[in-house]
């Protein structure tokens, strides 16, 4: 019994420094790659109380290094995201995810009924077929660059010369 409790908080122990690292590394490489940085502006505490709520919509890039460890994303977020606001000051922009999943980023509209399923993005009034956590990111982006969710119209933003140009997609 002693010997199973001592191993088991080794193993907590190796798995918090895990999620330190990930952490690390992702902030720096964001920071690095990206000019704007969007993040859902999450009830860390909600957030970590259901890893699938956290992962409902984990937007483009850290979506891929996410399927490394998503109980890593899940019990990380508000660190990642003290992170990220410490290594790119004034590029990282909290986006209220309210309606994100539900609104089409195609033609802007908004229903409930358009979440065929926690995967699958389908409107209801344009067809605009996408992956669910792709359609949302989007979403956060656009609002991130333009103030509204779906904002439409007036072209694209300026893009930097040297940099990435698509803003990098976080949430949860
Ligand atoms: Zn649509």
């Amino acid at each position: 019994m002693r010997h199973s409790g001592l191993l088991g908080s080794r193993l907590k122990a190796r798995e918090a420094d895990r999620r330190k690292d990930w952490i690390e590394k992702t902030s720096t490489d964001l920071a690095r790659r990206f000019d704007v940085i969007a993040v859902e502006d999450l009830n860390v505490r909600g957030m970590t109380g259901s890893a699938r709520g956290t992962l409902e919509r984990p937007g483009v890039n850290v979506r891929a290094k996410a399927g490394l460890n998503r109980s890593i994303l899940a019990s990380g977020w508000g660190r990642l995201v003290a992170r990220l606001e410490r290594k790119a000051p004034g590029r990282l922009v909290r986006v209220d995810p309210r309606y994100t999943s539900q609104t089409c980023n195609a033609c802007g509209h908004r229903a409930p009924g358009s979440r065929e399923s926690q995967a699958v993005f389908w409107c209801v009034a344009c067809g605009h077929r996408a992956n669910a956590d792709l359609n949302a990111a989007r979403n956060i982006r656009d609002t991130a660059v333009g103030g509204t969710v779906a904002a439409r119209g007036g072209g694209a933003p300026a893009r930097p010369v040297n940099r990435e140009p698509q803003p990098t997609l976080l949430s949860s």
